[in-house]
């Protein structure tokens, strides 16, 4: 069945206070478009989780940077509406930059500590322009259960610092990364990979789990990890595209804390409860992928 397709935060509003009304649970997917399995995984466990289904979708433009892909990030909202109606979506909400950001606006939502280092440091007001936008969501749509993806770790974690900071009546839930067969995460970057650099970009989820597997097999020096992992990003002698690794860390799972380390190089954090977490450049695309140990 074809979602009811809104526009306009009023309209928006009027119609789930409707549904509350009715004690209509609400789940909530927000995503900025170019649907893959990623963001239908989300649809899904929200449908099993809440009486009416709501996915936003919106390219936000405070959270890119001046030289970072805003005017080329792909959109298609007939096809996204298709496979939405195909999962059942009741609701989308799709509005107009200047519905979100009125011209006379002049607020933003800045989330300290989880927001610094990793995509942090490499892209200055991303995390801003992500957590104004997703307090603005919030607030558009309502109290109810938001499903974010663990693909963007940083960011699940800094909506649920935000969520819990400000009082949203909110419950924010992060869920497993849906990857392709060959354990590249998808995005809706991935369309940008030439065939040369497809074929190459697998080798960051191996990586990731190269490291987990030594970690799970006993070994607690990070430096070792890391190497580990470095070593199939960029493995010697490989000819074809180069994966540049921006940032590649482990940190605690929870806070994003650097991970600490005793006397002789060895993790004293939890055990249970660390993130392996990278950022590459392949060719003109970035991409992100991350693993709980
Ligand atoms: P985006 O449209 O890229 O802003 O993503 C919208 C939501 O979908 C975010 O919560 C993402 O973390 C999530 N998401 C994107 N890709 C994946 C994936 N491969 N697996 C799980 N969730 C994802």
């Amino acid at each position: 069945m074809t979602a009811l397709l809104f526009e306009h935060v009023s309209r928006l509003r009027t119609h789930l206070d409707g549904l509350r009304a009715r004690s209509q649970s609400i789940g909530v997917v927000p995503t900025m478009g170019a649907l893959h399995e990623g963001h239908l995984s989300l649809v899904r466990a929200a449908k099993d989780r809440c009486g009416v289904v709501v996915v936003t979708i919106f390219v936000n433009p405070t959270q890119f940077g001046p030289n970072e892909d805003f005017a080329k990030y792909p959109r298609n909202l007939e096809r996204d509406l298709d496979l939405l109606a195909r999962q059942d979506t009741d609701v989308v909400f799709a509005p107009a930059v200047s519905e979100m950001y009125p011209p006379s606006e002049q607020t933003r939502v800045r989330v300290t500590q989880v927001s610094e280092g990793l995509c942090g440091a490499h892209r200055p007001g991303h995390f801003e322009g992500v957590a104004t936008i997703v307090a603005k969501l919030f607030n558009a749509v309502g109290p109810g259960v938001y499903f974010f993806g663990r693909k963007d770790y940083q960011q699940w974690r800094l909506v649920e610092r935000m969520a819990s900071d400000l009082l949203f009546p909110v419950v924010v839930v992060g869920c497993p990364i849906v990857r392709e067969h060959d354990g590249l995460a998808m995005s809706s970057r991935n369309v940008y990979l030439s065939a040369e650099e497809r074929a190459a970009a697998p080798r960051l989820g191996a990586a990731l789990s190269a490291a987990r597997a030594l970690y799970r097999a006993g070994e607690c020096d990070p430096a070792l990890l890391l190497a580990r992992a470095r070593s199939i990003i960029q493995p010697e002698g490989s000819v074809g595209p180069e994966l540049r690794i921006e940032y590649l860390e482990l940190r605690e799972a929870a806070t994003l804390a650097p991970v600490t380390v005793d006397g002789a190089g060895r993790l004293t954090s939890g055990r249970s409860d660390l993130v392996l977490l990278v950022a590459a450049h392949l060719g003109t695309t970035r991409l992100i992928d991350n693993l709980e140990l």
